[in-house]
This record gives structure tokens, C-alpha cells and sequence, in this order.
């Protein structure tokens, strides 16, 4: 058998071949765990050459990773055409700093899209306001107006497209374009979609960033984050996350590309079932809106259809009118769905959304309370049933 090459494959090939590199492998179909703190040299002479040796893929310190790692990290860019390398990190959120880190220092002024995930908005007034660095929010339908938002201090812009609480698709290809005509880094939170569904270093961005805590590991039992840096932008991501001491279990890593070979197929299934689900939901008088990409009623739509090879797992409904008490009792009701953060994985989760909390420059005027469905791999006729359930206590506390 000869080694896979870089010849074009489909994705489903890909996630399979991906990072199996034979000097990571030895042979074995899944690079194994390579534990280490220590590295042992040959010599005093070894030891100075090992110094000097580019740390990325050769063994130096247990901190600077082993092959197991090295393997996920390389998937993961072979995942993304035109990408230069990546990095991975022990969250999604660690994932997040880091890149933003390796971009603005203070000063820098960095444009936040309003639909972010809360923990990222926590960073910029948190974190990032410590550090001196300046945060603003804009509407994630900004789209080429985002020209109008870059002043001399702007260093970087932040998209998640679609926001994973209230679905807005971005036009990421128009932000991109006027983010280069000015020299403005992008990074986009590509967990949703992964590059499965929207390959984000082919589509201009900078840095493209994966909660890997969700479909690449797809069983709800790691925390894994990555960073994928397009050409000229992974030199200083490595070196700013190696300064900041920052390490992934192998272990960890190695649960990271066990999870890797099934994406694909697993995708599928989230993306079918989603996808029925949502639609069946949009019939139901007690919904108003359902917040899925790729149906009509999600804003952006018409990016998805433009811009995505496909849709995953998790969307949003609001419900069409009710309250706190009635959208309890349709979540209370469920079996089949959990109720807890994160997604991702094999199972279903439902969780409410408070969205207009997280907002500052956008409001929202929804109809009614607004529920997260995470879908999982069960039925999807299972789960309807069981949503059917919900629905009829959602309707007898709502009165
Ligand atoms: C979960 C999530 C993160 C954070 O990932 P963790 O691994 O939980 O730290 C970042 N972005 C999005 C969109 C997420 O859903």
C-alpha cells in the first residue's frame, strides 16, 4: 500500500486518511498515544542540535506535543485547502484566546459580531479590555457595510457564522473582502459548519477556529479546541500559544482523531434528521419561526445556499408566543433530549436561549421563547414523537 497523496479527495476519504502519517503510526492504523514530558538526547551535541531543530514534528519537550497530536493537528489542516498549519488546545474557549492573542496587542481595536457565543464576548470585555484592547460589536447582516466600521485602530474581525444561539449566516466572503482591502486579520468560529460544510481558509479567512469539544469529537467526552491559520498567519499562532504554555493532552488528541474518522458519515446523519425535524417543526402552529440555515426563515439563507456544501446539527425555534413556564414544560417533557450545554455529540440536547441578553448593538423582536435542538443520532421519528409530547405540555401551560 503506498502512502495517500495530496491528490484531491472527497471529504468522507479525507477524514479517513487524514494525519496517518507511517513515522506517527508506525504501521498502526491509529497513530497511538505518545506520552511525554521528557525527551531523552543522545548526546550534549543532540541536545543543542534539538534546540536549534524546528520544534513543530520532531520531539523536544513533552509540552511542544508528540505524534499523536501532531497527527490530529495535521488532519485538521488537510481538512482546510490552502491552509498552513495547526494548532490545537485543550477547549474550544483556549482556542479562541489564542487566536485572538496571536492578532491584537494594545491598542488594536476588534470588530466583534454581535451573535457571538457568550464566552467569546466575555473575553473581549474581560480579558481583551485588560490587555487595553478595544471591542466593537456589529450586526452579523452587516455583510460589505462592515467596510464602515474600520478605523485606523482596527487590527482584527471576529465572525461565527452561523451564531450558534440565533443562527445568523454572514456573508463572510463580503467581510473577508473588505477586511483585506483595509489589511484587517478575519477569524471566523467555524464549529458549526466545520470545513466539512464550509471550508473557511478556502473562503479568504485568516483564522478559522473549531470547538473540536463538539463534532470532531462527536461522543460529549473531551475538550478539544483547534486553530487553522492560512499562509503567513501560523508562525506567530504557534508561537503565541507556545508562550502561553499551551498544551493538549495526548490522550485528549488521540480521542480527537478517533472521532475524526467518522465525521463524515456522522454528519450526514445530524444534517438528515436535522433537517426533517426542522421541517416538520415549521408546520406546527405552535412555533413561529424555525432558525435553521438552510430553511428560507433563517437570516442568511441566502449565504448558506451560496457559501455551504452542507448543514450539521443544531438549530434553533421560537416559539409563537408562550412563556418561561410553557417553554420549561416542553423541554421538562422531553426523554430522548437532554438538557445541557455544548452539542456535537451522539446524543440530543435541548436547552432554552435568552438571546436578547447577549446583544448590544442588535435587539431582537421574537415572538415567543426561543429553544435550542441539538440532534443527535437517534431516529428522527423517535424524536418527533417525543417533541409531539413536548409540544403538548407546551400548549397546556400555555393555556
Ligand atoms: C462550545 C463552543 C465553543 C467553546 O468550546 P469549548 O470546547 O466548550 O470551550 C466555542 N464556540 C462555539 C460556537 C461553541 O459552540
Amino acid at each position: 500500500m503506498s502512502e495517500p497523496t495530496d491528490r484531491p479527495m472527497a471529504d468522507a476519504t479525507r477524514v479517513v486518511t487524514a494525519g496517518r502519517r507511517k513515522e506517527w503510526t508506525q504501521g498502526i492504523v491509529s497513530a497511538p498515544v505518545w506520552r511525554a514530558s521528557t525527551i531523552l538526547y543522545d548526546s550534549v551535541a543532540d541536545l543543542r542540535a534539538g534546540a536549534k531543530r524546528d520544534p513543530h514534528h520532531r520531539l523536544f519537550y513533552g509540552r511542544k506535543g508528540t505524534p499523536t497530536q501532531w497527527s490530529l493537528a495535521d488532519a485538521l489542516t488537510s481538512l482546510e485547502p490552502g491552509a498552513e498549519g495547526t494548532f490545537l488546545y485543550p477547549s474550544g474557549v483556549a482556542a479562541i484566546a489564542a487566536a485572538l492573542l496571536s492578532v491584537l496587542s494594545p491598542g488594536d481595536e476588534l470588530l466583534l459580531v454581535d451573535s457571538a457565543y457568550d464566552p467569546t464576548r466575555s473575553m473581549a470585555t474581560g480579558l481583551l479590555a485588560r490587555l487595553g484592547i478595544a471591542t466593537r460589536y456589529y450586526d452579523p447582516m452587516i455583510g460589505a457595510g462592515i467596510a464602515d466600521l474600520i478605523g485606523d485602530k482596527t487590527r482584527a474581525i471576529f465572525m461565527e457564522s452561523p451564531g450558534s444561539l440565533t443562527f445568523e449566516v454572514q456573508d463572510v466572503p463580503a467581510i473577508v473582502a473588505a477586511a483585506k482591502a483595509r489589511g484587517v486579520v478575519t477569524l471566523l468560529d467555524n464549529t458549526w459548519a466545520t470545513p466539512l460544510c464550509f471550508p473557511a481558509i478556502a473562503h479568504g479567512v485568516d483564522l478559522s477556529i473549531l470547538a473540536c469539544t463538539k463534532y470532531i469529537v462527536g461522543h460529549s467526552d473531551v475538550m478539544l479546541g483547534s486553530v487553522t491559520a492560512a499562509p503567513g498567519h501560523f508562525a506567530r499562532l504557534r508561537d503565541t500559544s507556545f508562550q502561553l504554555g499551551q498544551v493538549t493532552s495526548p490522550d485528549d488528541a488521540w480521542l480527537g482523531s478517533r472521532g475524526l474518522r467518522t465525521m463524515a458519515v456522522r454528519l450526514a446523519q445530524h444534517r438528515d434528521s436535522a433537517l426533517a425535524i426542522a421541517r416538520w417543526l415549521t408546520d406546527r402552529p405552535e412555533i413561529a419561526t424555525v432558525l435553521h440555515p438552510a430553511l428560507p426563515s433563517c437570516p442568511g439563507h441566502e449565504y448558506f445556499v451560496r457559501d455551504f456544501k452542507g448543514a450539521t446539527g443544531l438549530f434553533g425555534f421560537v416559539f409563537a408566543g408562550g412563556d418561561d413556564a410553557a417553554r420549561a414544560a416542553f423541554i421538562d417533557t422531553l426523554e430522548l433530549f437532554g438538557i445541557g450545554y455544548s452539542w456535537g455529540g451522539f446524543e440530543s440536547l435541548a436547552i432554552p436561549i435568552d438571546a436578547a441578553r447577549y446583544r448590544s448593538v442588535t435587539t431582537r423582536d421574537d415572538a415567543g421563547p426561543m429553544v435550542r435542538l441539538q440532534i443527535g443520532l437517534e431516529d428522527a421519528g423517535d424524536l418527533i414523537e417525543d417533541l409531539e409530547r413536548g409540544l403538548a405540555a407546551f400548549r397546556e401551560v400555555r393555556g
